[in-house]
């Protein structure tokens, strides 16, 4: 038999981890029951971590929000950078493991089915069209969730995420857009003991969904729907001022940004304008220590745990990608998939000689001069990868960076933080030395 979950955040290193511990280990907690001390889930005995203390899992913490819960009495399992836990994860969500022998499943997880869509009528001030924020309007409006957990933002500044559980459509609306830094979602697990919330439709990115999905026996809840966002390259608020700093005209100003499939970052700013910056022309001296470091260990890019995978990597310029995962994915596209445009997937051109040669020069730190990234963009966009492809090129080129930023600065744990899927998709490359 494996082990119970051990309670509290105590843990003075970086990998204490409980191999074998069960992913719905605990019991089912209900809200009201009191039974005597020795009877209770770890949960249950646990506290919050306060505010601002470190974490445990140190300066790898993506700050999911867990740890802000009595939930974190699980962190040992339940934590991303603890322990990696995908196979598992797979199978409780979806009923099965992703099939590394094929190329849809090894890089973009388990799938019933992909497509890509458009919201016939956009939300204004959306991400892309909307259809997330739409997913979470209809399952309030259906009735097929009691809230949403999403993420508002900050009165004082835009970017700052205010994690929250949505009681309205309205709710989930302001909710709209990304807040492109590290975002504490799990946070909100807190209140939810005595809200009568019974259904949840959960919406994040892959680390905040491998924490949610190992705790999810223990929560309160009748239901667990997740919509998952597809993530890389995050960062704290003060390295996404960096960030807009160096790639930006006016910083100041931008109120929404996206890296789009044609090789360039969008930025819309407070007066309306637009503005378009080519990936190649990225300060990479200046923009390599951007990144947070959880971001840096992270391979779960597609969000393995999601029900439903809402992005846009794997579709054509300007549309979405969605990645069905399993019955309730499915159950929660079923709620919009009326007011889409839809189209297959496709896939054009060969990302395999742009991502070797990327691993060189960004891990030189290369920066070229604007008119001649102009010209890269030009014939890369051109010619590039397209599709399904591209999302390839950018998961080939961020799991190789991250393989290689794991080895350099955390040798003791890498070989076994890697998934397996992420090393068969490395070793088709060639990486410079360690
Ligand atoms: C940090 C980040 C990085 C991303 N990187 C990629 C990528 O590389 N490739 C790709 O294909 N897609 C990526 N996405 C997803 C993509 O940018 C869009 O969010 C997605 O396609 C949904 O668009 P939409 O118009 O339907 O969303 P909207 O309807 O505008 O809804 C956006 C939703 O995002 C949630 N959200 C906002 N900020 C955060 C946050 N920090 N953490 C968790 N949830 C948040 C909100 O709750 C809201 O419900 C990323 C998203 C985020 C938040
Ligand atoms: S990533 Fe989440 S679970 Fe892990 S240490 Fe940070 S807050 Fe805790
Ligand atoms: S890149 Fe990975 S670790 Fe970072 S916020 Fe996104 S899912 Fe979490």
């Amino acid at each position: 038999m494996s082990p119970p979950p051990r309670p509290g955040p105590s843990l003075d290193r970086l990998s204490p981890i409980i191999a074998d511990a069960p992913l719905t280990s605990a019991p089912a907690a209900s809200a009201s029951a009191t039974p005597p001390p020795e009877r209770l889930a770890p949960h249950q005995r646990a506290r919050p971590m306060a505010k601002g203390t470190t974490r445990p899992a140190k300066d790898l913490c993506s700050d999911c929000g867990l740890c802000d819960t009595r939930w974190v009495a699980y962190v040992r399992q339940a934590c991303a950078f603890l322990e990696q836990r995908f196979e598992a994860m797979e199978i409780a969500a979806h009923g099965r493991s992703r099939d590394l022998d094929r190329e849809d499943e090894l890089y973009f997880g388990v799938q019933q089915r992909m497509l890509t869509a458009r919201l016939r009528q956009p939300i204004d001030g959306a991400q892309w069209t909307g259809i997330v924020s739409r997913i979470g309007v209809r399952a309030l409006e259906t009735g097929l969730v009691d809230a949403v957990l999403c993420v508002g933002q900050s009165p004082e500044d835009r970017f700052t995420p205010v994690p929250r559980l949505a009681r309205t459509p309205q709710e989930v609306l302001e909710a709209r857009v990304n807040k492109p830094t590290l975002s504490p979602n799990l946070e909100v697990l807190e209140q939810l003991p005595g809200s009568g919330i019974k259904r949840l439709l959960a919406i994040g990115v892959g680390c905040q969904v491998q924490a949610l999905r190992a705790v999810q026996a223990t929560l309160p809840l009748d239901q667990l729907y997740v919509l998952g966002l597809p993530c890389v390259d995050n960062v704290s608020r003060e390295g996404l001022q960096t960030f807009l700093e160096s790639a930006s005209r006016s910083a100041a100003t931008v109120v929404h940004y996206e890296f789009m499939q044609d090789f360039r970052i969008h930025f819309r700013h407070s007066d309306g304008s637009t503005e378009t910056v080519p990936f190649f022309g990225l300060d990479t001296p200046r923009l390599k220590d951007v990144f947070a470091p959880s971001c840096l260990s992270c391979f779960d890019y597609t969000n393995a745990g999601a029900d439903l995978v809402v992005g846009y990597m794997g579709a054509g310029f300007g549309s979405q990608w969605i990645t069905v995962r399993n019955a309730l994915g499915q159950q929660l596209l079923d709620l919009v998939e009326g007011e889409l445009e839809t189209g297959p997937v496709f896939s054009a051109g060969d990302r395999r000689q742009a991502v070797q040669q990327g691993i060189g020069a960004y891990d030189k730190a290369v920066r070229l001069p604007m008119a001649l990234a102009e010209l890269v963009g030009f014939f890369v966009k051109r010619f590039g990868p397209k599709g399904l492809e591209y999302g390839r090129f950018s998961i080939d080129s961020h799991f190789t960076r991250n393989a290689l930023w794991l080895r350099r600065n955390h040798p003791a744990i890498a070989e076994r933080h890697i998934p397996a899927f992420a090393k068969r998709i490395i070793a088709a490359y060639r990486l410079p030395e360690s």
